[in-house]
């Protein structure tokens, strides 16, 4: 049977946002993070980040720097019993810089690229999976590729939710505080989840 996944947004989501992370030392996973995912990995979806990766286009940092912050968060995640089941990132910018970075590609969020080949590659099912992020671009991403959308407020989600939301063309299915009560609610109003604890 075709997988669910939770397709998790990185910067201002599963960790801080605090800019371009141009060094591994910039790079801070929210003390939740852990917890979230190891919910997603013990429900049997699929736990996927996504993320546009734009300041290797810019220049700002070369592309083995974005390998070794993801090996530092699977690294951290693992060491509490968490799993990130893939990531996907997308280091394109469609007008700055050279190539073949400088590039109108079809990944870089919110167009649906990330998702749609994590989707063939893990055999996900979309339209029963969901994506979380803190910026209205991880929505539209969402409606993009298919799949729900839930808003978190950590990050720019806040910020974005109190001023911005007004002039949304979609809102997000889910607003939640922050990636661990965004996971626990999907998955308690969830009716497979139901029943697949009722029938244990
Ligand atoms: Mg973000
Ligand atoms: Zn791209």
């Amino acid at each position: 049977m075709r997988r669910r996944a939770f397709f998790i947004d990185r910067d201002g989501t599963i960790s801080e946002e605090v800019g371009y992370v141009n060094h591994p030392s910039r790079y801070r996973v929210f003390p939740f993070a852990a917890e979230a995912v190891k919910l997603i990995n013990r429900a049997g979806w699929l736990a996927v980040l996504v993320t546009n990766q734009a300041g290797v286009a810019r220049g700002y940092f070369k592309e083995d720097l974005i390998a070794e912050v993801h090996e530092q968060l699977k690294q951290g995640l693992a060491s509490e019993g968490a799993r990130l089941d893939a990531i996907y990132y997308c280091p394109h910018h469609p007008s700055v810089g050279d190539a073949p970075y400088r590039a109108e590609c079809d990944c870089r969020k919110p167009k649906p690229g990330l998702i749609a080949r994590a989707a063939e590659e893990l055999d996900i099912d979309l339209a029963r999976s969901w994506t979380i992020g803190d910026r209205y671009g991880d929505t539209e991403l969402a409606r993009n590729a298919g799949t729900r959308a839930a808003l978190v407020l950590t990050g720019y989600g806040r910020g974005e939710f109190e001023y911005q939301r007004g002039s949304w063309r979609h809102q997000p299915d889910l607003i939640a505080e922050n990636l661990l009560e965004a996971v626990r609610e999907i998955l308690r109003t969830d009716d497979d989840a139901k029943h697949e604890r009722a029938t244990g």
